[in-house]
Protein backbone atom coordinates (compact mmCIF):
# COMPACT_ATOMS: atom_id res chain seq x y z
CA UNK A 1 0.00 0.00 0.00
CA UNK A 2 1.37 3.42 -1.15
CA UNK A 3 -0.03 7.00 0.56
CA UNK A 4 0.88 9.84 -1.51
CA UNK A 5 -0.82 13.21 0.39
CA UNK A 6 2.08 14.82 2.49
CA UNK A 7 0.22 14.57 5.63
CA UNK A 8 -0.65 11.18 5.38
CA UNK A 9 2.98 10.45 4.55
CA UNK A 10 4.19 12.14 7.51
CA UNK A 11 1.19 10.97 9.59
CA UNK A 12 0.41 7.24 9.00
CA UNK A 13 -2.36 5.55 10.74
CA UNK A 14 -1.49 2.76 12.72
CA UNK A 15 -4.38 0.62 11.36
CA UNK A 16 -2.79 1.19 7.61
CA UNK A 17 0.02 -0.43 8.97
CA UNK A 18 -1.12 -4.23 8.35
CA UNK A 19 0.74 -7.28 8.63
CA UNK A 20 2.26 -6.56 4.99
CA UNK A 21 3.46 -3.64 6.33
CA UNK A 22 3.20 -0.31 4.92
CA UNK A 23 5.14 2.14 2.56
CA UNK A 24 5.23 5.63 2.31
CA UNK A 25 6.78 7.22 -0.80
CA UNK A 26 6.83 10.98 -1.65
CA UNK A 27 8.60 14.38 -0.98
CA UNK A 28 8.13 16.64 2.07
CA UNK A 29 9.79 19.62 2.74
CA UNK A 30 11.86 21.26 4.96
CA UNK A 31 8.78 22.68 6.74
CA UNK A 32 6.45 19.67 6.90
CA UNK A 33 9.36 18.20 8.56
CA UNK A 34 9.80 21.27 11.36
CA UNK A 35 13.33 21.76 9.88
CA UNK A 36 14.10 25.67 10.63
CA UNK A 37 17.45 27.48 8.64
CA UNK A 38 19.49 27.09 11.63
CA UNK A 39 18.86 23.01 11.49
CA UNK A 40 19.46 22.44 7.96
CA UNK A 41 19.01 24.30 5.11
CA UNK A 42 17.60 22.45 2.49
CA UNK A 43 17.16 22.50 -0.64
CA UNK A 44 14.37 21.68 -2.49
CA UNK A 45 12.24 18.95 -1.56
CA UNK A 46 13.13 15.53 0.56
CA UNK A 47 12.53 12.21 -1.13
CA UNK A 48 11.13 9.96 1.52
CA UNK A 49 10.99 5.92 1.23
CA UNK A 50 10.36 3.97 4.06
CA UNK A 51 8.94 0.58 5.05
CA UNK A 52 6.65 0.59 8.23
CA UNK A 53 5.93 -2.68 9.67
CA UNK A 54 3.69 -3.21 13.12
CA UNK A 55 4.75 -5.91 15.34
CA UNK A 56 2.46 -5.76 18.27
CA UNK A 57 2.17 -2.57 18.56
CA UNK A 58 5.85 -1.90 18.45
CA UNK A 59 6.66 0.00 14.28
CA UNK A 60 9.83 -0.66 12.96
CA UNK A 61 10.87 2.47 10.30
CA UNK A 62 13.65 1.31 7.73
CA UNK A 63 14.43 3.41 4.52
CA UNK A 64 16.03 6.24 2.90
CA UNK A 65 16.21 10.07 2.84
CA UNK A 66 17.71 11.83 -0.11
CA UNK A 67 17.99 15.37 -0.66
CA UNK A 68 20.31 18.40 -0.75
CA UNK A 69 21.64 19.99 1.83
CA UNK A 70 23.52 23.98 1.61
CA UNK A 71 26.27 23.57 3.95
CA UNK A 72 28.80 26.14 4.64
CA UNK A 73 32.54 25.01 4.04
CA UNK A 74 34.72 25.72 7.19
CA UNK A 75 37.42 26.80 5.04
CA UNK A 76 36.83 28.74 2.36
CA UNK A 77 33.50 29.54 4.29
CA UNK A 78 30.94 29.07 1.04
CA UNK A 79 27.97 27.18 0.40
CA UNK A 80 28.11 24.50 -1.46
CA UNK A 81 25.13 21.70 -1.73
CA UNK A 82 25.80 18.39 0.05
CA UNK A 83 23.73 15.92 -1.57
CA UNK A 84 22.44 13.83 1.00
CA UNK A 85 21.15 9.99 0.83
CA UNK A 86 21.00 8.28 4.22
CA UNK A 87 19.20 5.46 5.99
CA UNK A 88 16.99 6.07 8.10
CA UNK A 89 16.05 3.73 11.12
CA UNK A 90 13.59 3.88 14.33
CA UNK A 91 11.54 2.20 16.06
CA UNK A 92 7.84 3.28 17.73
CA UNK A 93 6.15 2.21 20.81
CA UNK A 94 2.93 3.37 21.86
CA UNK A 95 3.53 6.00 24.98
CA UNK A 96 2.08 4.68 28.00
CA UNK A 97 -1.17 5.20 28.57
CA UNK A 98 -1.26 6.29 32.49
CA UNK A 99 1.52 8.90 33.08
CA UNK A 100 3.94 7.20 36.55
CA UNK A 101 4.16 9.91 38.22
CA UNK A 102 1.66 11.18 40.62
CA UNK A 103 0.09 14.10 40.84
CA UNK A 104 0.95 14.94 44.47
CA UNK A 105 2.06 18.99 44.78
CA UNK A 106 6.45 18.97 45.09
CA UNK A 107 8.40 21.67 44.55
CA UNK A 108 8.58 21.83 40.69
CA UNK A 109 12.30 22.53 40.70
CA UNK A 110 12.12 19.06 42.19
CA UNK A 111 9.87 17.50 40.16
CA UNK A 112 11.77 18.64 36.76
CA UNK A 113 14.95 16.98 38.60
CA UNK A 114 12.78 13.90 39.20
CA UNK A 115 11.47 14.04 35.89
CA UNK A 116 15.50 14.39 34.47
CA UNK A 117 16.59 11.11 36.41
CA UNK A 118 13.82 9.19 35.14
CA UNK A 119 14.65 9.38 31.49
CA UNK A 120 15.97 6.07 30.46
CA UNK A 121 19.19 6.16 29.64
CA UNK A 122 19.67 2.82 28.20
CA UNK A 123 16.86 2.91 25.63
CA UNK A 124 18.63 3.47 22.26
CA UNK A 125 18.43 7.17 20.65
CA UNK A 126 16.27 5.66 17.71
CA UNK A 127 13.42 4.98 19.81
CA UNK A 128 10.23 7.42 19.58
CA UNK A 129 6.84 7.06 20.95
CA UNK A 130 3.14 7.72 19.36
CA UNK A 131 0.12 8.76 21.08
CA UNK A 132 -3.71 6.81 19.96
CA UNK A 133 -3.28 5.45 16.45
CA UNK A 134 -1.11 7.37 15.08
CA UNK A 135 2.89 8.18 14.05
CA UNK A 136 3.98 11.34 14.23
CA UNK A 137 7.23 10.71 12.14
CA UNK A 138 8.30 14.47 10.98
CA UNK A 139 10.46 14.79 14.44
CA UNK A 140 12.38 11.59 13.56
CA UNK A 141 12.75 12.65 10.18
CA UNK A 142 14.30 15.94 11.47
CA UNK A 143 16.20 14.57 13.43
CA UNK A 144 18.14 12.36 10.86
CA UNK A 145 18.46 15.32 8.95
CA UNK A 146 20.13 17.46 11.74
CA UNK A 147 22.15 14.23 12.47
CA UNK A 148 23.64 14.06 8.92
CA UNK A 149 25.38 17.34 9.58
CA UNK A 150 29.20 16.51 9.92
CA UNK A 151 31.36 18.47 12.33
CA UNK A 152 33.72 20.38 9.52
CA UNK A 153 32.04 20.31 6.88
CA UNK A 154 34.30 21.03 3.82
CA UNK A 155 33.19 21.41 0.09
CA UNK A 156 35.23 19.15 -0.99
CA UNK A 157 38.11 17.55 0.87
CA UNK A 158 41.03 19.63 -0.94
CA UNK A 159 39.50 23.02 -0.37
CA UNK A 160 42.67 25.24 -0.14
CA UNK A 161 40.22 27.88 1.76
CA UNK A 162 40.81 31.16 2.00
CA UNK A 163 44.06 33.39 2.32
CA UNK A 164 44.97 34.20 6.17
CA UNK A 165 46.38 37.55 4.90
CA UNK A 166 43.95 39.25 1.76
CA UNK A 167 40.99 36.77 2.09
CA UNK A 168 40.79 35.35 -0.85
CA UNK A 169 39.02 31.85 -1.29
CA UNK A 170 42.25 29.97 -3.06
CA UNK A 171 40.11 27.67 -4.72
CA UNK A 172 39.10 30.21 -7.36
CA UNK A 173 43.19 30.94 -7.97
CA UNK A 174 46.35 32.24 -6.22
CA UNK A 175 46.21 35.72 -4.40
CA UNK A 176 49.19 38.06 -4.83
CA UNK A 177 50.29 37.52 -1.79
CA UNK A 178 53.69 36.50 -0.81
CA UNK A 179 53.39 32.94 0.49
CA UNK A 180 54.91 34.27 3.73
CA UNK A 181 56.44 37.25 4.62
CA UNK A 182 60.14 36.63 4.88
CA UNK A 183 59.87 37.02 8.78
CA UNK A 184 63.63 37.37 10.16
CA UNK A 185 64.27 34.14 12.36
CA UNK A 186 65.75 37.14 14.95
CA UNK A 187 66.71 40.64 15.02
CA UNK A 188 70.08 41.53 14.21
CA UNK A 189 70.80 43.17 17.72
CA UNK A 190 72.08 46.25 16.89
CA UNK A 191 72.14 48.01 19.25
CA UNK A 192 75.44 46.59 20.63
CA UNK A 193 76.59 47.66 24.05
CA UNK A 194 79.02 50.37 23.48
CA UNK A 195 81.46 48.92 25.78
CA UNK A 196 83.73 51.43 27.27
CA UNK A 197 84.86 52.76 24.08
CA UNK A 198 88.16 54.65 22.90
CA UNK A 199 87.03 57.69 24.91
CA UNK A 200 88.41 57.83 27.95
CA UNK A 201 87.46 59.25 30.90
CA UNK A 202 88.46 60.93 33.92
ZN1 LIG B 1 35.80 25.05 0.90
ZN1 LIG C 1 46.34 36.61 -0.15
Amino acid sequence: MQVGATMELLRPLLADITVDGLSLVGEVTAEELGLTEDDAVVLGPLAVSLDLTNIEGLVAVTGVLEGTIIRECVRCLKGYEDLLAFSVRAAFVPEPKSSPRHPKRVDPRKARAEVVEAEPEEEPDDQYQYQGNQLELAPMLREHVILSAPMQPLCNNDCLGLCAQCGKNLNEGPCHCAVEPPIPAFRVVQSMKRKTGGSSDS
